[in-house]
């Protein structure tokens, strides 16, 4: 169930509008990385979700990103106003003055529309996790650079709380990967081919005139960079550790077990 407050969650206020900058803003409100993606892509990762604890995270925080939806739209609304009555105002975007009439619409700011192709669903918990890392970082870094691109201290000002809440997200995100008590790189049930999953190839060939050159004798120095000595050709290959899941005892999830909703509000467990 949804409940709509009727205030922001972070009041924006905007000195002087800038339409061109409110243009660049709708990549957070219709955009890939923006603010709607985030809400949908969480919130269905969370109808989805049998893990109580993770599926409430998923729903909590799909839901601040709705509410950060409503935050950069009213800092849209504010800086496209010229657009509705300036006409020079409303050349900045055509589509959005004549079409949308000045207001917020489901566009990233080239005027593509909003698709679900954005979000990344896979219904594997672990690997929605490190999709919704990854998307969180996306958005902080998209943010950083609208707040490069903004004197206005009110809309940096804005831009940096939902900046900053971004990050907060990635550090949830993480600590509910991290207590699955996966390994690092235990993706899925089955284990990766044990021999195959060691080999690394050195896929180059050729002499980088950044990264080192040949000399007298034909010996090609490299700078920073080392060759890798591939297994599959006697050598040592990479430094890592081998990786032998034993199948069956990865914590997947503490409560996926139990269906949502088996246990009440006491966390008794319901009589079936
Ligand atoms: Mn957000
Ligand atoms: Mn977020």
């Amino acid at each position: 169930m949804y409940h709509h407050v009727k205030t922001l969650m972070y009041t924006v206020n905007v000195g002087a509008s800038d339409v061109k900058f409110g243009n660049m803003l709708l990549e957070q409100f219709g955009g890939a990385n923006g603010e709607l993606a985030a809400a949908m892509q969480y919130s269905i990762q969370g109808f989805n979700c049998e893990d109580a604890e993770r599926k409430d995270l998923l729903l909590d925080i799909g839901t601040e990103e709705l509410s950060h939806l409503e935050v950069v739209g009213a800092l849209i609304r504010i800086h496209l106003k010229p657009m509705k009555t300036n006409r020079e105002a409303a050349e900045a975007d055509p589509l959005v003055s004549i079409a949308g009439g000045g207001g917020v619409a489901l566009l990233n700011s080239v005027g593509n529309p909003w698709t679900a192709d954005y979000l990344k669903i896979t219904g594997d918990l672990a690997v929605d996790l490190r999709s919704n890392i990854a998307a969180e970082a996306r958005a902080k870094i998209v943010y950083e650079r609208l707040i490069n691109f903004t004197d206005d201290p009110g809309t940096r000002e804005a831009l940096q709380f939902l900046m900053t809440r971004e990050i907060t997200h990635m550090r949830a995100f993480t600590a509910a990967l991290e207590t699955m008590e996966k390994p690092a790189f235990s993706i899925g049930t089955i284990a990766p081919t044990p021999s195959l999953v060691d080999q690394f190839f050195n896929d180059s060939t050729g002499v980088d005139p950044e990264l080192g050159e040949e000399n007298a004798t034909g010996i090609v120095k490299y700078a920073g960079l080392q060759l890798v000595e591939s297994p599959l050709f006697k050598g040592e290959g990479l430094d890592t550790k081998s990786y032998k899941p034993v199948q069956g005892s990865e914590v997947t999830s503490l409560a996926d077990s139990e269906p949502v909703g088996a246990r009440g509000r006491n966390g008794k467990k319901r009589a079936s």
